[in-house]
């Protein structure tokens, strides 16, 4: 391939192309052995879902309603399987439990497969990819989770840059929008006459060889979004979140969790023994989302719940996107895309209350 031209940073190759050519690229991912997840238009709403060959991908588009948090971190899975010694009898489910004369004879199944296929998110803004990177140090953390490692590995990101968020958005107010180095294998913009896109990875490059197109001159733009709303954070320490009163449309909340659903780092999980009457001996050690919107997100033997309010539970989840968060990785836990706001049922709107709108 030809060395890059003038003002493109070392090591990185740009080109332009026109949308029927960026529209190719989800193929050229599949040829290259990639399961290439994309925005799609169903049912009235913008979502990423596997692309299928007959599916158009969206590229005219602001918000998503799940994320790649849907691919990475699945509702549910299956960690493995055991068989325990349960029984049917006629006074019901029979488990030997451990005794003083021994463990329980449970035989665990090593029946975990890794996962071999190779992700693709293809046409994602800013504020997802930064929603990847914060699950990276929450999962990749030392123990790194290995079901997630399994799907992260390899994975490929073309990302698609959003100038204009609508009134939902934050990510101005966060810095979101500015990708590090090393996330997006590719990044593609809307120009004047069709596409930039500019290739920071080997992946990317490679990509970029098959459009078989001409290095572009000058160097890849990197404007801040327009936003409709803007804020200054004014809540983001414990002390401050808990010196605040609950926000008054916190009281029409209905505890639907739509908000840690549609939220692209709400990453909380349960983890519970599922099993068939049938043959209650054959176990299998399910992960399933968990939301801390829910009163048994923090309940325990004997009904007790510690977060037992609304206002306690909304207050958590504000203190986990920014102070736990900070503390723990060093970084923001909100991408700041707007989407527990735009989706909640009650228009609880968290921004009011870590920030001050400033236009
Ligand atoms: S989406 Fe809104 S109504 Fe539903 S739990 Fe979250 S804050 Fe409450
Ligand atoms: S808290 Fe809301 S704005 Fe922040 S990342 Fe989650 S859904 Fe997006």
């Amino acid at each position: 391939m030809r060395k890059a031209l003038f003002c493109c940073l070392a090591g990185e190759t740009m080109i332009k192309i026109s949308k029927q050519e960026l529209l190719q690229i989800p193929s050229l991912l599949s040829a290259m052995g990639y399961r290439v997840i994309a925005p799609i238009r169903a049912g009235g709403v913008v979502k990423l879902a596997p692309l299928g060959p007959d599916d158009q991908p969206e590229v005219e588009y602001i918000r998503i309603i799940n994320s790649p948090k849907k691919f990475l971190l699945p509702d549910d899975e299956s960690l493995f399987r055991y068989r325990s010694t349960a029984t049917i009898t006629s006074y019901g489910l029979k488990i030997r439990f451990p005794t003083a004369e021994g463990p329980c004879p449970v035989t665990i199944l090593p029946e975990y497969l890794p996962i071999r296929e190779r992700l693709a998110f293809f046409g994602i803004h800013q504020c997802m990819v930064s929603s990847v990177r914060y699950l990276d140090k929450v999962m990749m953390s030392d123990p790194a989770d290995p079901y997630y490692k399994n799907r992260r590995e390899g994975m490929f990101i073309a990302e698609l840059d959003c100038d204009e968020g609508d009134e939902y958005c934050m990510c101005r107010t966060l810095g979101t929008y500015k990708i590090p180095a090393g996330y997006a294998d590719i990044q593609m913009r809307k120009s004047s006459s069709g596409y930039l896109v500019n290739a920071a990875s080997e992946a990317g490059k490679e990509l970029l060889s098959r459009l078989k197109k001409q290095d572009a001159q000058g160097a890849y733009p990197k404007p801040v979004p327009k936003m409709v709303n803007d804020f200054e954070l004014v809540a983001r320490d414990e002390q401050e979140i808990d010196a605040k009163g609950a926000p008054k449309s916190l009281e029409a909340c209905t505890l639907c969790a739509a908000c840690t659903v549609t939220c692209p780092t709400c990453y909380c999980m349960d983890i519970e023994d599922k099993f068939s009457l049938v043959d209650p001996s054959n176990v299998s050690r399910m992960r399933t989302r968990m939301s801390c919107q829910r009163k048994c997100y923090s309940a325990i033997a004997g009904g007790t719940a510690f977060l037992h309010a609304k206002e306690e539970r909304f207050k958590w989840r504000v203190k986990h996107k920014f102070p736990f968060s900070i503390n723990a990785f060093k970084l923001v836990g909100c991408t700041g895309c707007g989407n527990c706001v735009a989706y909640c049922p009650a228009g609880v709107d968290f921004r009011e209350f870590v920030g001050r709108r400033v236009a």
